[in-house]
């Protein structure tokens, strides 16, 4: 039976498209500067097979120009153009694309960068125009078209004059709304400012006409003079694609800087180009500095995510565990499939994969760092120690390995932060355990009358100083084969003939001990003797798993 091709109501669709699919009206940019890329990029790859077709770089661009007095914004470019026919394909069919289709054509050519996908970015316009219009003449063709429309109602196509090949598209900018200011998308420093954080890379210049200040000739009294200057707005090579050998510490600080990553200066950067099983570029830095809101719930994690240099995400939570949230920076990839917005990712294979890679690379940098950076190391922990101590509570179960070797804490024995491993490995033999004492600050430890007895038997102590320290090592339970004690836990493990004199002292003063308990009645389960103290007369003491700095952390933990 003969199948019936559905029908659409066009007019709605495109309506619907245009207003669901984007969450951010300036992207019509973007999409239309991608276009344009794509146009001149179709040049580059015929010119690689066509002989009679030369690419010479410096006569392709695009360029931006912003009437006020018209309301009008063009984009041109010197691309691969359209005929009246590819208009019609085009522009005049949704979800038509015919870059798609030229990709597909071309794959077995190496690396492409066409960004065009889906058929629909070039309606994107109709969010801030009433009217497009597009002028279009054809490689290898003698005449140009006009495409028109108004968006809904349809399009109309004449011919035109274009005296160069390639495109150019006008946007009528829509009049201002009592709700909606449109005239933002016809100044200067916001269409740069758009440019350079959407289309920095676009691998062509973006050329805008700048009007600037300069020192008017023959006049001696600094007076100035305007006059218009074209400049390129996009950086067009990223840092990401270039050679760690070409660039400096300066160049990652100053990258750092211009994206705005944070105010201080980097403690280290990490330059990935990975080539395996998933390719991709980042570079990714660790801050020096603990960002003001970073422990707060405003904290929002996140990598930028660049597809072939576009940017897709400002901030993809997905690329980083929480324990590395304090990590800043950016991933670019061609693998990735992007949803139709490209505002988003089908939550794909690839997208793990750069995770998982990320992960691991933080890691050994973190872990070089610490081996051959010790002083940096120490000023990261104590930026971020305490999250990745969060870490250890929340994913042990996963990243185990990732965490424990990353962990310090401050040793009684080096008077400085120490990991498990230095603690471990400088263990006497008749030691059982990794002792640990909690409380709020490194000198009010030292005082703890309950640290005596393993400072005494010669034993390290690590001073937990963080809420969440006595959790963490809860949830680690070992180090090693090595059990974590806390120095007021019951059993410590130490030899000793404590328990004749225990008995000796509980009864001789048994009178005194029912008396401090009658005192203290219920704030205190039980008063003893013991032998863990030594110059103090008197300590607290916990049974079971909970101590009493862990009681303090729940009980000032909101419900
Ligand atoms: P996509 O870019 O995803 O293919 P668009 O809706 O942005 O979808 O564009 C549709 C098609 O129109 C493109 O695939 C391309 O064939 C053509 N096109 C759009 N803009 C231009 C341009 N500036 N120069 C040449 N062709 C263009
Ligand atoms: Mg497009």
């Amino acid at each position: 039976m003969a199948k019936k091709q559905f029908k659409a109501e066009s007019k709605r669709l495109l309506e619907m498209m245009i207003n669901s699919i984007y969450t951010q009206r300036e992207i019509f940019l973007r999409e239309l500067i991608s276009n344009a890329s794509d146009a001149i990029d179709k040049i580059y790859y015929k010119a690689l097979t066509d002989d009679k077709l030369v690419f010479n770089k410096d006569s392709y661009y695009i360029k931006i120009a912003a009437d006020k007095d018209s309301r009008t914004l063009t984009i041109t470019d010197t691309g691969i153009g359209m005929s009246k026919e590819e208009l019609e394909n085009n522009l005049g069919i949704i979800a038509k694309s015919g870059s798609f289709a030229f990709k597909k054509d071309n794959e077995a050519k190496d690396g492409h960068n066409i960004i065009g996908q889906f058929g629909v970015g070039f309606y994107s316009a109709f969010m801030v125009a009433d009217v497009v219009t597009v002028i279009s003449k054809a490689l290898g063709s003698d005449e140009a078209y006009k495409w028109e429309s108004q968006g809904a109602d349809g399009y109309t196509i004449v011919p035109s004059d274009n005296d160069e090949v390639g495109t150019t598209v006008i946007l009528k900018i829509k009049n201002n709304t009592e709700d909606e200011n449109y005239d933002e998308f016809l100044e200067e420093y916001r269409l740069r400012s758009i440019i350079k954080k959407y289309s920095d890379f676009i691998r062509y210049p973006i050329k805008m006409d700048v009007m600037s200040q300069r020192p008017k000739e023959g006049s001696d009294d600094n007076e100035l003079e305007d006059y218009t200057e074209e400049q390129t707005v996009n950086s067009m090579v990223p840092i990401w694609r270039k050679n760690k050998s070409e660039l400096t510490a300066e160049d990652y600080e100053r990258f750092y800087f211009d994206k705005h990553y944070g105010f201080d200066k980097p403690l280290k950067h990490i330059h990935i180009s990975a080539d395996g099983a998933v390719v991709y570029r980042a570079i990714l830095f660790i801050p020096e500095k603990t960002p003001f809101d970073y422990y707060t719930k405003e904290y929002e994690k996140g990598l930028e995510l660049y597809s072939n240099g576009v940017l897709i995400m400002n901030k993809c939570a997905d690329l980083l565990p929480d324990y590395f949230s304090f990590v800043k920076g950016m991933v670019d990839s061609e693998d990735l499939s992007l949803n139709i917005s490209r505002e988003m990712l089908q939550h794909d294979r690839q997208l793990q994969l750069i995770a998982k890679n990320i992960k691991s690379k933080i890691k050994s940098q973190l872990q070089n760092m610490m081996k051959d950076e010790r002083e940096k190391y120490e000023q990261f922990f104590k930026s971020f120690g305490r999250q990745l101590k969060f870490g250890v509570y929340n994913d042990y179960g996963i990243d185990k390995d990732v965490l424990q070797d990353l962990l310090m804490f401050y040793s009684s024995k080096e008077k400085k932060p120490v990991t498990l491993d230095e603690y471990v490995s400088r263990m006497p033999e008749d030691q059982k355990y990794i002792y640990y004492a909690s409380g709020e600050s490194i000198d009010r430890i030292e005082k703890l009358p309950q640290t005596e007895v393993v400072a005494d038997a010669g034993y390290e102590i690590l001073y937990f100083t963080d809420d969440v320290d006595e959790f963490a090592v809860k949830m680690m339970m070992q180090y090693k084969d090595k059990e974590f004690k806390s120095v007021s836990s019951g059993d410590l493990g130490i030899e000793s003939n404590s328990s004749e004199e225990e008995a000796d002292a509980a009864s001789e003063h048994k009178d005194l001990f029912e008396a401090m308990k009658g005192i203290l009645s219920d704030k205190v389960k039980t008063v003893k003797a013991s032998k863990r103290l030594k110059s103090h007369p008197v300590c607290l003491s916990n049974e079971g798993e909970l101590t009493i700095e862990m009681e303090k952390v729940l009980r000032s933990m909101p419900n």
